[in-house]
Protein backbone atom coordinates (compact mmCIF):
# COMPACT_ATOMS: atom_id res chain seq x y z
CA UNK A 1 0.00 0.00 0.00
CA UNK A 2 1.43 3.50 -0.95
CA UNK A 3 2.37 5.54 1.88
CA UNK A 4 -0.60 8.23 3.12
CA UNK A 5 0.65 11.81 2.21
CA UNK A 6 1.10 13.71 5.53
CA UNK A 7 -1.83 16.54 4.04
CA UNK A 8 -3.99 13.86 2.86
CA UNK A 9 -7.59 12.90 4.40
CA UNK A 10 -7.91 8.63 4.69
CA UNK A 11 -11.17 7.85 2.96
CA UNK A 12 -12.69 4.07 2.89
CA UNK A 13 -9.97 1.94 3.32
CA UNK A 14 -6.61 3.05 1.30
CA UNK A 15 -7.51 5.83 -0.56
CA UNK A 16 -7.62 9.44 0.15
CA UNK A 17 -8.36 13.04 -1.02
CA UNK A 18 -5.46 16.45 -0.73
CA UNK A 19 -6.19 19.26 -1.64
CA UNK A 20 -3.34 19.87 -3.82
CA UNK A 21 -3.75 23.66 -4.56
CA UNK A 22 -6.49 26.31 -3.79
CA UNK A 23 -7.17 29.77 -5.30
CA UNK A 24 -10.81 30.91 -3.80
CA UNK A 25 -12.45 32.97 -1.40
CA UNK A 26 -15.33 34.46 -0.71
CA UNK A 27 -14.09 38.00 -1.96
CA UNK A 28 -13.30 37.27 -5.66
CA UNK A 29 -17.24 36.08 -6.06
CA UNK A 30 -17.83 39.79 -4.75
CA UNK A 31 -15.22 41.59 -6.64
CA UNK A 32 -16.40 39.34 -10.08
CA UNK A 33 -20.20 41.00 -9.84
CA UNK A 34 -19.01 44.47 -8.59
CA UNK A 35 -16.58 45.07 -11.63
CA UNK A 36 -20.16 45.52 -13.60
CA UNK A 37 -20.37 48.82 -11.64
CA UNK A 38 -16.16 48.87 -11.73
CA UNK A 39 -15.80 48.61 -8.27
CA UNK A 40 -13.67 46.18 -5.85
CA UNK A 41 -12.97 45.65 -2.36
CA UNK A 42 -9.49 44.11 -0.31
CA UNK A 43 -11.61 42.96 2.11
CA UNK A 44 -14.95 41.21 2.88
CA UNK A 45 -17.73 43.62 4.39
CA UNK A 46 -21.30 42.92 5.34
CA UNK A 47 -22.39 43.96 2.26
CA UNK A 48 -20.19 41.72 0.00
CA UNK A 49 -21.38 38.87 2.64
CA UNK A 50 -25.53 40.32 1.78
CA UNK A 51 -24.10 40.47 -1.96
CA UNK A 52 -23.03 36.66 -1.82
CA UNK A 53 -26.15 35.56 -0.65
CA UNK A 54 -28.23 37.40 -3.46
CA UNK A 55 -25.80 35.60 -6.02
CA UNK A 56 -26.97 32.51 -4.42
CA UNK A 57 -30.20 32.88 -4.44
CA UNK A 58 -30.89 34.75 -7.77
CA UNK A 59 -28.58 32.11 -9.40
CA UNK A 60 -26.43 34.06 -10.51
CA UNK A 61 -23.89 31.46 -10.94
CA UNK A 62 -21.06 33.11 -12.76
CA UNK A 63 -19.23 35.41 -9.80
CA UNK A 64 -18.60 31.46 -8.41
CA UNK A 65 -16.36 30.54 -11.16
CA UNK A 66 -13.37 32.77 -10.68
CA UNK A 67 -11.65 30.48 -8.40
CA UNK A 68 -10.05 26.81 -8.41
CA UNK A 69 -9.70 23.99 -6.09
CA UNK A 70 -7.21 21.11 -7.27
CA UNK A 71 -7.44 18.06 -5.66
CA UNK A 72 -5.42 14.82 -5.66
CA UNK A 73 -7.78 11.70 -5.20
CA UNK A 74 -7.34 7.80 -4.55
CA UNK A 75 -10.30 6.02 -5.16
CA UNK A 76 -11.59 2.71 -6.53
CA UNK A 77 -12.11 2.72 -10.31
CA UNK A 78 -15.77 2.70 -10.02
CA UNK A 79 -16.22 5.78 -7.36
CA UNK A 80 -13.90 7.46 -10.15
CA UNK A 81 -16.23 6.49 -13.11
CA UNK A 82 -19.48 8.06 -11.05
CA UNK A 83 -17.02 10.97 -10.62
CA UNK A 84 -15.85 11.40 -14.76
CA UNK A 85 -19.17 12.26 -15.37
CA UNK A 86 -19.16 15.70 -14.01
CA UNK A 87 -17.95 17.39 -16.68
CA UNK A 88 -17.43 20.88 -15.83
CA UNK A 89 -14.09 20.50 -14.03
CA UNK A 90 -10.44 18.55 -15.37
CA UNK A 91 -8.87 15.22 -14.36
CA UNK A 92 -5.97 13.68 -14.91
CA UNK A 93 -5.44 9.95 -14.07
CA UNK A 94 -2.85 6.99 -13.19
CA UNK A 95 -2.33 4.93 -16.61
CA UNK A 96 -2.06 1.66 -16.09
CA UNK A 97 -0.60 1.58 -19.53
CA UNK A 98 2.30 3.49 -18.56
CA UNK A 99 2.69 1.88 -14.72
CA UNK A 100 2.12 -1.36 -13.46
CA UNK A 101 -1.49 -1.56 -11.13
CA UNK A 102 -0.85 -1.99 -7.69
CA UNK A 103 -2.94 -4.93 -5.62
CA UNK A 104 -4.71 -2.07 -3.77
CA UNK A 105 -8.25 -3.00 -3.80
CA UNK A 106 -11.69 -1.79 -2.26
CA UNK A 107 -12.91 -3.90 0.64
CA UNK A 108 -16.04 -2.44 2.06
CA UNK A 109 -15.67 -2.47 6.14
CA UNK A 110 -18.50 -4.89 7.48
CA UNK A 111 -20.53 -1.68 8.38
CA UNK A 112 -20.71 -0.66 4.62
CA UNK A 113 -22.03 -4.04 3.21
CA UNK A 114 -25.41 -3.35 2.45
CA UNK A 115 -28.29 -5.10 0.77
CA UNK A 116 -30.47 -3.10 -1.84
CA UNK A 117 -34.14 -2.85 -0.53
CA UNK A 118 -36.76 -1.35 -3.01
CA UNK A 119 -37.68 -0.33 -6.39
CA UNK A 120 -35.74 1.27 -8.77
CA UNK A 121 -36.38 4.77 -7.94
CA UNK A 122 -36.82 4.64 -4.19
CA UNK A 123 -33.82 2.11 -3.37
CA UNK A 124 -32.91 2.07 0.18
CA UNK A 125 -30.03 0.59 1.62
CA UNK A 126 -29.76 -1.40 5.02
CA UNK A 127 -26.97 -3.41 6.59
CA UNK A 128 -26.79 -6.64 6.75
CA UNK A 129 -25.87 -9.89 9.14
CA UNK A 130 -22.13 -9.51 10.53
CA UNK A 131 -21.88 -13.13 9.22
CA UNK A 132 -22.69 -12.03 5.62
CA UNK A 133 -20.44 -8.95 5.92
CA UNK A 134 -17.67 -11.03 6.33
CA UNK A 135 -18.52 -13.60 3.72
CA UNK A 136 -18.46 -10.49 1.12
CA UNK A 137 -15.47 -9.30 2.01
CA UNK A 138 -12.99 -12.32 2.29
CA UNK A 139 -15.05 -13.11 -1.49
CA UNK A 140 -14.28 -10.06 -2.62
CA UNK A 141 -10.43 -10.07 -0.91
CA UNK A 142 -10.45 -13.59 -2.97
CA UNK A 143 -11.39 -12.16 -6.59
CA UNK A 144 -9.14 -9.62 -6.23
CA UNK A 145 -6.17 -11.93 -5.05
CA UNK A 146 -6.92 -14.39 -8.31
CA UNK A 147 -7.57 -11.22 -10.87
CA UNK A 148 -4.22 -9.63 -9.49
CA UNK A 149 -2.00 -12.45 -10.07
CA UNK A 150 -3.99 -13.18 -13.28
CA UNK A 151 -2.35 -9.98 -14.01
CA UNK A 152 0.89 -10.68 -12.72
CA UNK A 153 1.26 -13.76 -14.83
CA UNK A 154 0.15 -12.33 -18.21
CA UNK A 155 3.06 -9.39 -17.43
CA UNK A 156 5.39 -12.07 -16.86
CA UNK A 157 4.51 -13.60 -20.08
CA UNK A 158 5.06 -10.49 -21.96
CA UNK A 159 1.66 -9.43 -22.43
CA UNK A 160 1.49 -5.19 -22.59
CA UNK A 161 0.15 -3.79 -19.62
CA UNK A 162 -2.64 -1.98 -21.64
CA UNK A 163 -3.39 -5.54 -22.48
CA UNK A 164 -3.21 -7.85 -18.83
CA UNK A 165 -5.09 -4.85 -17.44
CA UNK A 166 -8.39 -5.70 -18.76
CA UNK A 167 -8.86 -8.28 -16.18
CA UNK A 168 -8.63 -5.84 -13.10
CA UNK A 169 -12.15 -4.99 -11.57
CA UNK A 170 -13.72 -1.91 -10.86
CA UNK A 171 -12.53 -2.22 -7.22
CA UNK A 172 -9.09 -1.46 -8.59
CA UNK A 173 -8.17 1.65 -7.08
CA UNK A 174 -7.11 4.98 -9.31
CA UNK A 175 -5.39 8.10 -8.65
CA UNK A 176 -6.72 11.36 -10.20
CA UNK A 177 -6.31 15.08 -9.57
CA UNK A 178 -9.18 17.10 -10.39
CA UNK A 179 -9.53 20.93 -10.62
CA UNK A 180 -12.63 22.76 -10.23
CA UNK A 181 -14.07 26.17 -9.50
CA UNK A 182 -16.63 26.50 -6.90
CA UNK A 183 -19.86 26.81 -9.34
CA UNK A 184 -19.06 23.15 -10.27
CA UNK A 185 -18.44 22.21 -7.04
CA UNK A 186 -21.35 22.99 -5.79
CA UNK A 187 -22.85 20.89 -8.53
CA UNK A 188 -21.05 17.98 -7.67
CA UNK A 189 -21.94 18.34 -3.49
CA UNK A 190 -25.34 18.81 -4.31
CA UNK A 191 -25.63 15.34 -6.30
CA UNK A 192 -22.23 13.83 -4.28
CA UNK A 193 -23.36 14.97 -0.42
CA UNK A 194 -26.81 13.56 -0.87
CA UNK A 195 -28.18 10.78 0.77
CA UNK A 196 -29.19 9.24 -3.34
CA UNK A 197 -25.36 9.38 -4.38
CA UNK A 198 -23.37 6.30 -3.74
CA UNK A 199 -22.18 5.89 -0.22
CA UNK A 200 -18.75 5.66 -1.28
CA UNK A 201 -18.64 8.71 -3.43
CA UNK A 202 -20.88 10.36 -1.02
CA UNK A 203 -17.83 9.56 1.42
CA UNK A 204 -15.04 11.45 -0.43
CA UNK A 205 -17.56 14.44 -1.18
CA UNK A 206 -18.40 14.56 2.51
CA UNK A 207 -14.38 15.17 2.94
CA UNK A 208 -14.14 18.05 -0.02
CA UNK A 209 -17.22 19.83 1.62
CA UNK A 210 -15.39 20.61 4.72
CA UNK A 211 -12.00 21.77 2.14
CA UNK A 212 -14.50 23.83 0.21
CA UNK A 213 -16.28 25.40 3.61
CA UNK A 214 -12.87 26.25 4.91
CA UNK A 215 -11.64 27.94 2.05
CA UNK A 216 -15.17 29.71 1.43
CA UNK A 217 -17.37 30.28 4.21
CA UNK A 218 -19.84 32.51 3.12
CA UNK A 219 -20.29 31.11 -0.20
CA UNK A 220 -20.87 27.86 1.76
CA UNK A 221 -23.70 28.99 4.08
CA UNK A 222 -24.87 30.48 1.18
CA UNK A 223 -25.16 27.49 -0.58
CA UNK A 224 -26.49 25.71 2.24
CA UNK A 225 -29.42 28.64 3.10
CA UNK A 226 -30.34 28.01 -0.59
CA UNK A 227 -31.18 24.44 -0.06
CA UNK A 228 -27.61 23.25 -1.39
CA UNK A 229 -28.46 24.10 -4.93
CA UNK A 230 -25.74 25.27 -7.07
CA UNK A 231 -26.37 28.57 -8.68
C1 LIG B 1 -27.59 9.50 -7.62
C2 LIG B 1 -27.08 9.54 -9.02
C3 LIG B 1 -27.37 8.52 -9.89
C4 LIG B 1 -26.89 8.54 -11.21
N1 LIG B 1 -27.21 7.52 -12.05
C5 LIG B 1 -26.77 7.55 -13.33
C6 LIG B 1 -27.08 6.50 -14.23
O1 LIG B 1 -27.75 5.53 -13.90
N2 LIG B 1 -26.60 6.57 -15.50
C7 LIG B 1 -25.86 7.63 -15.94
O2 LIG B 1 -25.45 7.66 -17.10
N3 LIG B 1 -25.55 8.64 -15.09
C8 LIG B 1 -25.97 8.62 -13.81
N4 LIG B 1 -25.63 9.64 -12.97
C9 LIG B 1 -24.75 10.71 -13.45
C10 LIG B 1 -25.57 11.99 -13.83
O3 LIG B 1 -26.42 11.72 -14.92
C11 LIG B 1 -24.58 13.11 -14.22
O4 LIG B 1 -23.85 12.72 -15.36
C12 LIG B 1 -23.61 13.48 -13.14
O5 LIG B 1 -24.27 13.58 -11.89
C13 LIG B 1 -22.93 14.81 -13.46
O6 LIG B 1 -23.85 15.85 -13.24
P1 LIG B 1 -23.86 17.19 -14.07
O7 LIG B 1 -24.08 16.91 -15.52
O8 LIG B 1 -24.80 18.12 -13.41
O9 LIG B 1 -22.35 17.71 -13.81
P2 LIG B 1 -21.33 18.42 -14.80
O10 LIG B 1 -21.08 17.54 -15.97
O11 LIG B 1 -20.15 18.85 -13.98
O12 LIG B 1 -22.10 19.68 -15.32
C14 LIG B 1 -22.37 20.79 -14.45
C15 LIG B 1 -23.51 21.58 -15.06
O13 LIG B 1 -23.07 22.14 -16.30
C16 LIG B 1 -24.14 22.11 -17.23
N5 LIG B 1 -23.76 21.25 -18.37
C17 LIG B 1 -22.66 20.46 -18.47
N6 LIG B 1 -22.62 19.86 -19.66
C18 LIG B 1 -23.72 20.23 -20.32
C19 LIG B 1 -24.27 19.93 -21.59
N7 LIG B 1 -23.69 19.09 -22.44
N8 LIG B 1 -25.42 20.50 -21.95
C20 LIG B 1 -26.06 21.36 -21.12
N9 LIG B 1 -25.62 21.70 -19.89
C21 LIG B 1 -24.46 21.14 -19.50
C22 LIG B 1 -25.36 21.56 -16.48
O14 LIG B 1 -26.05 22.65 -15.93
C23 LIG B 1 -24.74 20.74 -15.40
O15 LIG B 1 -25.57 20.57 -14.27
C24 LIG B 1 -26.10 9.62 -11.65
C25 LIG B 1 -25.80 10.67 -10.75
C26 LIG B 1 -26.27 10.64 -9.45
C27 LIG B 1 -25.90 11.76 -8.52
Amino acid sequence: MPELPDDAHRVLDLGFVRLDGVMASDLSVANSARVSFGRRTDAMTDADRGLVRFLMRHRHGTPFEHNAFRFHIRTPIFVAREWFRHRIGSFNEFSMRYAEATDDFYVPAPEAVRTQVGKPGAYSFETVSPELAEATRETLASAYASAYSTYRELLDRGVAREVARVVLPVGAYTEFYWTVNARALMNFLSLRSHEAAQFEIRTYAETIEQMFEQHMPVTYEAWVENDRIAP
